[in-house]
């Protein structure tokens, strides 16, 4: 092997070889360098992608985001929709009355919820007390829990919601020209964290950042529980402790025996109320928005937890929303539009019926005149969610104010049903018939009249209570704990009672079984009718090109106070008959309209009437004084007019206003008329 000549003769095939070698791993660096390029490419373009995804976002947002809030709250203010309550007194923050047009936008509001809600998905309304006693809402948590964090001024007493105070510190901070570009990331990273953060967080991000009273630099108290529930006594003894009820739907909850049974015992069925609801907000602000007295209207939807499809699915599933996933805000993305069907796919919403849900909302909220392009479900995060919620998601929509949440859609599983029945020891369950009869073994533990009274005196209609509502499991270990000790210890409401065979007798027997009972579980769509108000101002606020005075209000027909205006060109007495019969016949057809005979110019009546969102108006003028009689009909938002017969014009507005025509097709059908709109 080492003979040079052979050794001569290799050398050069080693060479080539090794040649080889270095060009086969060339290629691979080569490769492996093309790869990486490949992949940094593909990064870019997502992050380019994602940058841009986030300026037509912003852009999108920004485009009907530039109302002037100051010019719609003066139009709102002036024309009385709604203002602070007994201001005259000073006023109180967080309440607010509405005036005459406040009242009738209200009134559609709810009237358009009823038809697509009640009316449209057979719901059980109810109208229950505002006014509810303490162990009901002992029951349902409220007493405990219904709270925020509060923090006071140490000095001045002032109190501040914590989440708001810290905020704004942060926001404060973050606007310092000198901030460190360490601290500055630290803030940013916080503030979606402040929400949900525990007392003790606040507490220390309190200490660390130095934050101190906004209004007075004082410093300022640990982050303490406030209860929001306004608290009172019910009867001259005061000794029924009660409280304004923070939602309505404990009243659904505490009446669901009386209508699962007009409901003839079947599931899902839905039961609906609107009302007001009370809460002691420390810190009211933005209008209507964050208020201490409003109205809701909420849905509670009972169904079976083993099959929570919704009948009516189909009807949404191709309906797309924006949904901002837990997973899209835990990661920093925008919310991705899509039908239902493919989010239940994804199983980014829990269950079928909660994804019908969203969709009505959905439907429902374009339908009432909100902008589709600021409207978006954003899924609650796992800390912001009750321990016993399966999903929930909240219908935001985009204000000068930011995303605010104006309709909540939770899965609250069964625990409201749960907890009255526990407290209560009434039965709140259905029934659901089972594939085959089947024999169970069936123990009871039953109170011994005679004796239960004398041995547990005033408690003994706790003890009643708590044995009735024992689980079948609990009942066993009760049964079972008699048969071998002779006794049980129950516990009930924190203390513990001692019942033995003297007390409690226990009987066992075989029964066959056709059906099975079962607690329903909830979904609960949760509307704020006052927030959905305020966002339709904004949403419906414009400014007529050219002239900044002229502002007014885009509302649909449903929504707006009026339907038409009717309106005599100048104060000719001649007007005045033809003024009278179009307002009975308006009547008539069922037209709400507001008549205007003031002398004023008739540009400067159409602008009043613009701001008061009414669509359409009707104009008498000279021409109208001759056979046939006809008059002009003028559409807001185009003030485009067209001429026809008077007969004709009350239900051609009532048609428009129903939806059943369009103005566009009414322009086509009748002559156009052309006038001026003299302002002065
Ligand atoms: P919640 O029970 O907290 O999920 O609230 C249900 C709905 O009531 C929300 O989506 C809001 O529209 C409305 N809401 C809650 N609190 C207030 C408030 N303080 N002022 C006005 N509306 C509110």
């Amino acid at each position: 092997m080492n003979d040079p000549a052979h050794q001569e003769m290799l050398a050069p095939l080693q060479a080539s070889v090794k040649e080889q070698g270095d060009l086969v791993r060339q290629l691979k660096a080569d490769k492996a360098a093309e790869n990486d390029i490949k992949l940094a490419v593909t990064e870019l373009k997502a992050r380019k992608k994602k940058l841009e995804d986030k300026l037509l976002e912003i852009s999108k947002v920004e485009e009907g985001d530039q109302i002037d809030r100051a010019k719609l709250e003066d139009l709102l203010k002036q024309r009385f929709f709604y203002d602070m309550s007994f201001s005259i007194y000073g006023g109180i923050t967080g309440l607010y009355d509405f005036g005459p047009m406040g009242c009738m936008v209200k009134t559609n509001l709810i009237q358009a919820w009823r038809d697509m809600f009640v009316l449209e998905e057979q719901m059980l309304e109810v109208d229950c007390s505002m006014l509810t006693p303490e162990s009901v809402l002992k029951a349902s948590g409220h007493a405990e829990r219904f709270a925020d964090t509060m923090i006071k001024d140490l000095v001045s007493g002032e109190c501040f919601r914590a989440d708001h105070l810290i905020n704004a510190a942060i926001e404060k901070m973050l606007t310092d020209k000198k901030i460190s570009v360490e601290k500055k990331q630290e803030l940013q990273k916080l503030i979606p964290l402040v929400e949900s953060m525990s007392k003790e967080e606040m507490k220390n991000v309190i200490e660390k950042y130095s934050i101190k009273s906004p209004s007075t630099g004082s410093a300022l108290s640990e982050p303490l529980d406030f209860n929001l529930m306004f608290e009172t006594s019910i009867g001259p003894a005061a000794k029924i402790k009660g409280f304004l009820r923070p939602e309505t739907a404990q009243g659904i909850f505490v009446n669901f025996k009386r209508l699962l049974d007009f409901n003839a015992g079947k599931l899902p069925f839905a039961a609906a109320q609107i009302g007001n609801a009370f809460r002691n907000e420390i810190s009211p602000r933005s209008g209507l928005i964050r208020v201490r007295e409003f109205t809701m209207a909420e849905i509670e939807h009972f169904v079976d937890p083993s099959n929570k499809t919704h009948p009516k699915f189909d009807s949404v599933s191709d309906v797309k929303v924006p949904l901002y996933s837990a997973c899209a805000q835990m990661d920093g993305k925008l919310p991705a539009e899509m039908t239902l069907q493919q989010a239940l796919k994804d199983e980014l919403i829990s269950n079928e019926t909660l994804a019908y849900f969203l969709g009505r909302i959905y439907l429902f909220m374009v339908h009432i005149g909100l902008d589709p392009k600021k409207i978006r479900f954003r899924q609650h995060l796992s800390n912001e969610m009750a321990h016993y919620a399966k999903d929930c998601w909240d219908a935001e929509v985009k204000t000068t104010y930011g995303w605010v949440e104006c309709v909540g859609c939770a899965d609250r599983s069964c625990f409201d049903l749960l907890q009255h029945s526990k407290a209560t020891g009434i039965k709140l369950v259905a029934e659901r018939s089972l594939a085959k009869p089947t024999e169970r073994s069936i123990v009871e533990v039953n109170p011994i009249k005679a004796t239960i009274g004398k041995r547990f005196k005033k408690d003994s209609k706790l003890v009643q209570q708590t044995l009735a509502s024992l689980s079948a499991s609990e009942v066993e270990e009760v049964a079972n704990n008699l048969s071998s000790k002779g006794s049980h210890s129950l516990a009930a409401n924190g203390v513990t009672f001692e019942i033995d065979t003297t007390t409690v007798e226990v009987k066992r027997y075989k029964k066959t079984i056709h059906v099975e009972e079962f607690t329903p579980s909830v979904v609960e769509p949760s509307f704020g009718i006052g927030r959905l108000m305020y966002a339709l101002f904004e949403h419906n606020f414009k400014i007529r090109e050219g002239d900044e005075q002229r502002t007014y209000l885009t509302l649909p027909p449903a929504i707006a106070p009026y339907k038409c205006s009717v309106l005599p060109l100048s104060n000719n007495a001649e007007f005045q008959p033809f003024i009278k019969e179009l307002s009975k016949n308006l009547t008539r057809v069922g037209v709400s309209h507001k008549v205007d005979t003031s002398s004023t110019a008739i540009g400067r009546r159409y602008a009043r009437t613009d701001q008061i969102a009414i669509p359409f108006g009707i104009t008498v003028d000279f021409d109208s004084l001759k056979e046939p009689h006809t008059a002009t009909l003028r559409e807001r938002d185009t003030r485009k007019q067209i001429r026809a017969s008077m007969l004709e014009l009350p239900e051609i507005i009532r048609d428009l206003s129903l939806n059943k025509r369009t103005w566009k097709d009414v322009i086509e059908s009748y002559p156009s008329f052309e006038q001026q709109e003299n302002t002065k």
